[in-house]
């Protein structure tokens, strides 16, 4: 049950242990694009309405009209920004898109996407999701060598290379400078008459690419997840292959690797929790992955029982497979309040507080007097499953047996998931036993390790569980020197 320790002979594998204020450098993002539909900025919107749930601070969208970009981005939700009168000021039948989500302090307007810029290779938009792992470092050089960056977001590190880069074809341009940059990044470049998407070599964050009809002729799509190929009634083609970029011009399209493509390193948390279990991530659906993860949470960790209740949205699936696989009744015994944002997503610890209670409420005659599973996607802090587990009880639940379909969060995320610091990752620093008091549960399990990769039905570790593990894929050595700087400052 309890993670995988480090192995300190591995080479392979990099560990960080003090993380202190390094999650000023993650976010959460959806990423879309589009090529060749005459309603493109439209299109974007849709796409970014569909993948609100990766982002909910601010918003942006650039198009192009083959001569010009234009650009909208402002904090706030999608719907929000994008007027039909925004829209009709983003004329084009190319767009990108972005939808984001920092964390305090970092949730300034400058650092909205898609990034805009005029530079030597003309006007270029980006959007980016995921985290790069050595921006500082490289950060640092370029400002040595005068560059002056307009915000704190990794993702002008990318902007900056390539107007330093000598190559005057684009595409060269952003090859080189994606081989400057390390870690997770799923993209998007505009340019006035092209698109380019590329994925980092070890596919960390997911890139769908679809195709959308359009008065017969194809016009091409990409989005983090397929669930905003679904609104648009675009098909779903592929995934945009880790070390692949796609070039979309008048010429059409062309696939080519800018790097060769490394072991995958897709991340797991993607099918716990973060995307919607109506996509495809990673060629696989999201919805049978979390019922899969219930019907071995089930399997591993049972509980005598009268029904099994999820913590809305996100434990439904897995409730789902966990009380089919213990033969239990399915109960939605709490109800989620749906006007109200994701409480984790609140900046300020006294809304994440207040946020549970304004989010979630117990069907009071569906749980009084009965013996509860209660399943949950994941603990982090404990906070809000301990606030769960009280509601329940005050709504006459006679046990609660609490039950998390993935193993405990032992490590931040630095490849694009926003996680606290490991200070305040309850299960990095307490033991099982501690954890059950402190959520005041009956009994608390986590599925395991192996429980997670069956299943995702990752048989060859194609998938990245260093939130799990604290075993990092690649080399986090921008981090480790803010931790360093930060120590130092004291
Ligand atoms: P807590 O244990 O109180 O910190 O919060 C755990 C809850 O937050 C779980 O119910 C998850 O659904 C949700 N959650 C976990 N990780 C994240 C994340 N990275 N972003 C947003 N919500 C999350």
């Amino acid at each position: 049950m309890m993670p995988q320790q480090e192995d300190p002979a591995d080479p392979a594998h990099h560990r960080v242990d003090s993380l202190k204020e390094s999650d000023a450098f993650h976010d959460e993002c959806g990423v879309f694009a589009v090529y060749g539909h005459p309603e493109a900025a439209n299109m974007a919107y849709l796409g970014l309405y569909a993948l609100q749930h990766r982002g909910q601070e601010s918003a942006g969208i650039c198009s192009s009209d083959g001569k010009h970009l234009h650009c909208t981005k402002k904090k706030g939700l999608v719907a929000e920004i994008f007027t039909k009168r925004v829209i009709k000021d983003l004329p084009g039948k190319m767009a990108i898109g972005h939808t984001r989500y920092s964390t305090a302090g970092e949730s300034n307007k400058l650092n909205a996407q898609p990034f805009f810029v005029e530079c030597n290779k003309g006007q270029l938009a980006l959007a980016h999701n995921g985290n790069l792992t050595n921006s500082i470092e490289v950060r640092g050089e370029l400002e040595a060598a005068g560059s002056i960056f307009q915000a704190t977001s990794d993702t002008e590190v990318i902007l900056h290379l390539m107007a330093r880069s000598r190559e005057r074809n684009l595409k060269h341009a952003l090859r080189e400078s994606l081989l400057r940059i390390e870690g997770a990044f799923s993209l998007a470049l505009l340019a006035k008459d092209q698109l380019i998407v590329a994925r980092d070599q070890r596919g960390f964050r997911p890139l769908a690419f679809g195709k959308l009809k359009h008065n017969g002729h194809d016009a091409y799509v990409f989005a983090s997840e397929t669930c905003a190929f679904d609104l648009i009634g675009a098909t779903y083609i592929d995934d945009v292959h880790p070390g692949e970029m796609i070039l979309v011009s008048k010429d059409g399209l062309v696939r080519e690797p800018w790097a060769p493509a490394l072991p995958t390193s897709h991340c797991v948390f993607e099918h716990v929790y973060f995307s919607r279990p109506d996509s495809m991530v990673f060629g696989r659906s999201v919805e049978d992955s979390r019922q899969m993860l219930g019907r071995s949470l089930a399997r591993e960790s049972p509980a005598s029982a009268d029904l099994v209740v999820p913590v809305p949205d996100s434990g439904v699936s897995a409730a789902i497979g966990y009380a089919a696989e213990a033969n239990l009744p399915f109960r939605m015994g709490l109800i989620r309040n749906h006007y109200v944002g994701r409480t984790f997503i609140e900046p300020k610890q006294s809304i994440r507080d207040f946020g549970v209670k304004l989010k979630l409420n117990p069907v009071q005659h569906i749980i009084e007097g009965q013996r509860v599973i209660l399943v949950d996607d994941s603990l982090v802090r404990g906070t809000t499953s301990r606030k769960i587990v009280r509601m329940m009880r005050q709504a006459g639940a006679k046990e609660v047996h609490l039950r998390i379909s993935c193993p405990p969060t032992m490590s931040p995320c630095y490849y694009g998931v926003d996680t606290p610091d490991k200070d305040e990752l309850i299960a990095a620093n307490h033991d099982l036993e501690s954890i059950r008091k402190y959520t005041e549960a009956d009994s608390l399990a986590y599925l395991s390790l192996e429980g997670l990769k069956e299943s995702v039905h990752d048989r060859h570790d194609g998938y990245c569980y260093s939130c799990y593990t604290g075993r990092y894929p690649t080399d986090v050595v921008g981090i480790e020197q803010l931790v360093a700087e930060h120590r130092q400052k004291g």
